[in-house]
């Protein structure tokens, strides 16, 4: 059966290779020479164990991690990394208290979650509405925080930092589950990174963490021991059973992307995928609206109204049922903002984004 007709331009979970999809179809009953499925096999087997380390491998080798950090494999999503980076790092001071970047609906959500923990700091007045990143000249960075936490691709807004935020002393961590691996990006700047695997790099189930490893064993005694990064890091990711398949779908993916000639040649291709959009929207006199600062338009996520400011909604209407019957998929805007979003994630092709950027002037042109 044939679905290539479908562009899906979902916002997570979200496209997947092709090549990647068929990988797994043909080894889904017997993987490689061991006579079962993956879905079958033991965490503890050593072909499991073959999987998991090249998957770690391989991230290390496409992100150039330097070899005082661990790459763990764990569960509960980019959410449970909310509550795991406060109850691991935020008593690496006494005071327990850490600094926010507040530009979004994922970094608002981290920062209530922390507040459970210690004492949260927001950096910056509050935003009215999640369209910028406040001017780094005026944030009042606290020089004892145990953390300053930014999430990097604001996957509801469309919002994307092209800059790593300077702390002065403090560790910084990042949520780059929308754009990791999208780009190329210096780990050692970082105290953690963490990624969920659905936006860029594989399936729901398995989210990665990058962690240096003086930051280690600094865990509130709270601290759950499946969302203990020493547990976890001792144990090589296999305190519990893991999310064996995500694992083996995100090895894949990343198999992919280094063929594909790993994170540069990700970013030119999603320069060129967003750009395209983003043409589109700045050439249509108003009739497309990118609500989004241009200096922090987010490549991954692209946001946009119809006919005017708020959108018009007969006409978002029509573009949406324009776009289904041209086989586009999930082009609605998250509940909470409206409009369209087209995310554009490492597996959506230049000819897909081109597809709804010709769709794009074409309605237009038909409203006219
Ligand atoms: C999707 C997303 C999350 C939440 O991930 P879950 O796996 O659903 O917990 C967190 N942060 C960002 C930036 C996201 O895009």
């Amino acid at each position: 059966m044939e679905h290539k007709q479908t562009i899906n331009f979902g916002a997570g979970p979200a496209k997947l290779p092709q090549p990647v999809l068929r990988q797994a179809q043909k080894e889904l009953l017997h993987y490689r020479d061991t006579g079962i499925s993956v879905l079958e096999m033991s965490h503890r087997s050593s072909d499991f164990a073959r999987i998991l380390n090249t998957t770690t491998d391989l991230l290390k080798e496409l992100l150039d991690i330097p070899d005082n950090y661990k790459v763990l494999l764990l569960q509960g999503g980019g959410c449970g990394q909310f509550s795991a980076v406060p109850l691991n790092l935020i008593g690496l001071k006494e005071d327990r208290r850490a600094d926010y970047l507040v530009t979004g609906n994922w970094s608002a959500a981290a920062a209530k979650e922390a507040e459970k923990y210690g004492k949260i700091n927001i950096v910056h007045p509050k935003l009215d509405s999640y369209t910028k990143i406040p001017d780094s000249g005026c944030w009042t960075l606290n020089p004892s925080a145990s953390y300053l936490y930014y999430c990097s691709n604001e996957t509801v807004h469309g919002v994307e930092y092209n800059f790593i935020p300077e702390t002065n002393g403090p560790v910084l961590v990042c949520d780059m589950s929308s754009n990791f691996l999208s780009r190329p990006v210096d780990v050692s700047k970082f105290g953690l990174i963490f990624a969920g695997a659905q936006k860029n790099v594989g399936c729901a189930g398995v989210t990665v963490v990058i962690v240096r490893e003086d930051l280690l064993g600094h865990s509130m005694k709270e601290c759950p021991v499946i969302l203990d990064y020493k547990t976890q890091a001792d144990m090589n990711s296999l305190y519990n059973t893991p999310p064996c398949f995500s694992i083996y779908i995100m090895g894949l993916v990343l198999e992919w992307i280094k063929n594909n000639g790993g994170s540069v040649a990700m970013e030119l291709l999603n320069k060129q995928k967003s750009t395209r959009i983003y043409d589109v929207i700045s050439a249509s006199n108003g009739f497309y609206v990118c609500p989004v600062e241009e200096a922090c338009r987010s490549r991954m996520n692209v946001t946009f109204h119809i006919g005017n400011k708020e959108g018009d909604k007969t006409l978002e209407k029509k573009f949406l049922d324009g776009a289904t019957q041209r086989g586009m998929m999930s082009l609605k805007g998250h509940r909470s903002v409206g409009g369209m979003r087209a995310s554009l994630y490492n597996a959506v092709t230049l000819e897909e984004a081109e597809a709804l950027a010709s769709y794009m002037k074409e309605f237009q042109k038909g409203q006219q």
